[in-house]
C-alpha cells in the first residue's frame, strides 16, 4: 500500500493522520454515507471529533461496550453521522492499531486504555536530576505495554515491531554543558535500553529539538515522564504557535494557570500528532490508581483544580481538594479512605513492575546478544 497516496494525504483529516490503512478501514462506512472523524477529546458519554467539517460533539450511546478496554478514547479513529442529524453518534469505532493501557490491580477490571493508535511514546528523562535507571525501565515497561496490552507477559513476538516505538528523550539537556559528559550520559540510557533510540534535547537552546521534530512527524505520539521531567515544556515547544489557538487559557486562581485543554489531540505544525490527557500524565504516578479513581470521583474531579497536577493533597499550595475540605465540602474520611487505596494500589504496582522489569531485562538481553551478532557479521563483512 502506498502511504503516501495523494488522495489520503491531500485528505482534510490528513494532518489529524489520516492515511491510506484508515481510508481503506473505512471504505464500508464511507458507502452508508458516515463520516470519518478522530476522537480529539471524550467525556462522559459525549466526545469531540474531528471530521473533515471540522470539531463536532458526538454521542458515543452506540458503542457502548461491557468491555472497559473498548469504549471510545482518545486517538480513536471513528465513523460519525454527517453533518444535519442531531445530535451526531458515534457509529462504530474502526480497529485500533496500538492502545496504551493501563493495567489495574484491581481481579474485576482489566485495565484501562488512556490513549490509542500512538506511533511514538516518548520518555521524558530529566538531566537536571541524577539519572535514575529503575524508573527509565519502569516508563519503558509502559511505552511496551503501549503495543500489545497485556500481552507482553504471555506472547513471545518481538513487541517492539509491530506496536509504539518508544523513545528515550534525555530533556534539559542545556544543563550539562560537557559534550563528553552528555555522551556519557546517552551511552548509559542506551545501555540500560538496548534499540531504544536516546535523545538529548533541550527546550532552551533548541538542541536537538529538529531530531526529536523528525521522529514524532511521522504519526502519534503521547510523552510520558515524571513530574518535572520537562513534559509541558516540550510538548508547548513541539506545538509552537498553534498553541494559543488550541488550548484555552481559564484564570482560576488568579496566578494565570492554564487548566483547560479543549483538544487532548492536537496536530503539530512540523506534522504529527500530540496526545496529552490527564490520564496520560498520571501514568507513573497514580499507575494502578485508576480503579480508585472511578470509587472517588469526585476527589479526582476536585484534584483537576489543583496548583501541581501531581498534587498529593497533603500540603501543597493551591490544593483544591483540601481547600474543599476545609469548607467542609469534602468529608475527611472519604479522603482518608481514597488515600489508603491509593497506597495499597502502589504497592501492587510496584509488584507488578518487578516482573515486568524482569521480563524486559531478558528482552534487552536477546537485543543485545542479536546487536552483538549483527555487528560481528558486519565486521566479519568487512574483513
Ligand atoms: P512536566 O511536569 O514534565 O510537564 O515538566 P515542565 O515542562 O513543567 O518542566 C519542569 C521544569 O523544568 C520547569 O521549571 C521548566 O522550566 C524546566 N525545563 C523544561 N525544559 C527545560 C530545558 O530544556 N532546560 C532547562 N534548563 N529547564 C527546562
Ligand atoms: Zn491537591
Amino acid at each position: 500500500m502506498n502511504l503516501s497516496s495523494p488522495s489520503a494525504s491531500s485528505h482534510p483529516l490528513a494532518r489529524f493522520g489520516w492515511d491510506e490503512g484508515w481510508e481503506a478501514e473505512f471504505s464500508p462506512y464511507a458507502v452508508q454515507g458516515l463520516v470519518p472523524g478522530r476522537v480529539v477529546r471524550v467525556d462522559r458519554g459525549l466526545c469531540d471529533v474531528a471530521t473533515p467539517d471540522g470539531v463536532v460533539r458526538a454521542d458515543t450511546e452506540f458503542v457502548v461496550p461491557r468491555d472497559p478496554m473498548k469504549v471510545v478514547c482518545t486517538g480513536d479513529w471513528a465513523a460519525v453521522d454527517p453533518e444535519g442529524s442531531t445530535p451526531r453518534y458515534v457509529r462504530t469505532l474502526l480497529p485500533r492499531r496500538t492502545a496504551f493501557v493501563r493495567s489495574t490491580s484491581s481481579k474485576r477490571s482489566e485495565g484501562q486504555v488512556l490513549a490509542t493508535n500512538i506511533d511514538h511514546v516518548v520518555i521524558c528523562v530529566s538531566l537536571a536530576v541524577e539519572l535514575d535507571y529503575a524508573r527509565i525501565e519502569r516508563f519503558l515497561a509502559l511505552a511496551m505495554s503501549c503495543s500489545t496490552g497485556e500481552a507482553l507477559l504471555r506472547k513471545a513476538a518481538d513487541p517492539w515491531e509491530s506496536g509504539a516505538q518508544p523513545v528515550v528523550v534525555l530533556t534539559k539537556a542545556d544543563l550539562v554543558p560537557d559534550p563528553a559528559t552528555l555522551a556519557h550520559l546517552v551511552q548509559d540510557v542506551e545501555t540500560a535500553a538496548p534499540g531504544v533510540p536516546v535523545l538529548p534535547v533541550s527546550a532552551l537552546s533548541a538542541e536537538g529539538f529538529d531530531v526529536l521534530s523528525a521522529v514524532v512527524s511521522g504519526g502519534t505520539t503521547v510523552l510520558l515522564g515524571q513530574s518535572g521531567a520537562g513534559k509541558s515544556t516540550l510538548a508547548n515547544a513541539l506545538l509552537g504557535e498553534d498553541v494559543m489557538d488550541v488550548r484555552a487559557t481559564r484564570d482560576v486562581d488568579g496566578k494565570g494557570r492554564h487548566t483547560t485543554t479543549t483538544r487532548n489531540l492536537l496536530p503539530l505544525p512540523g506534522g504529527g500528532v500530540l496526545i496529552d490527557t490527564p490520564g496520560l500524565r498520571g501514568v507513573g504516578l497514580w499507575d494502578a490508581g485508576d480503579g480508585v479513581g472511578q470509587v472517588f470521583a469526585e476527589i479526582e474531579e476536585l484534584a483537576a483544580g489543583c496548583r501541581f497536577h501531581d498534587c498529593a493533597h497533603e500540603s501543597e499550595p493551591g490544593c483544591a481538594v483540601r481547600a474543599a475540605l476545609d469548607a467542609g465540602r469534602l468529608p475527611g474520611r472519604r479522603l482518608e479512605s481514597y488515600r489508603k487505596l491509593l497506597r495499597e494500589n502502589q504497592r501492587i504496582a510496584a509488584r507488578t513492575d518487578a516482573r515486568l522489569r524482569a521480563e524486559m531485562r531478558r528482552e534487552w538481553k536477546r537485543r543485545g546478544a542479536q546487536g552483538r551478532a549483527a555487528m560481528e557479521a558486519k565486521r566479519g563483512r568487512l574483513r
